[in-house]
């Protein structure tokens, strides 16, 4: 079994909403930055939850602690044995990437000007 260097998931908090989640870089080539829910599901639940946009990853613990894998267990006829997590949500506010109006769009007058009062 080959593990890529460093990986494993690693405990820590949403720096948004202080939430418990798990971050982890995975897959071995194109590897995606997963932050995960701490939270445990079966893999029926998990993927009951799993949307297009949200995830759910395979637990795996090892002796360095839980390791996200790809949920493509989903595919076996047998149900997976493992716990699931499913990729967090943030609930906090979202905060503009960009401020606003930093940008002037060119944009037409709904009324000219001087016709606002009529
Ligand atoms: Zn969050």
């Amino acid at each position: 079994m080959t593990r890529a260097a460093g990986s494993g998931a690693r405990r820590t908090s949403c720096p948004r909403c202080a939430l418990p989640v798990l971050r982890q870089l995975v897959g071995r080539r194109a590897a995606l930055d997963v932050t995960a829910d701490d939270t445990r599901y079966t893999a029926a639940a998990a993927a009951a939850l799993r949307t297009p946009d949200r995830l759910d990853w395979c637990v795996r613990t090892t002796k360095d602690g839980p390791d996200l894998r790809w949920a493509d267990c989903h595919r076996r006829s047998a149900p997976c044995q493992h716990e699931h997590v499913v990729d967090h949500m943030c609930t906090a506010p979202q905060v503009p990437a960009r401020p606003a109006a930093q940008r002037r769009t060119h944009r037409t007058t709904p009324v000219p000007t001087g016709q606002l009062t009529l």
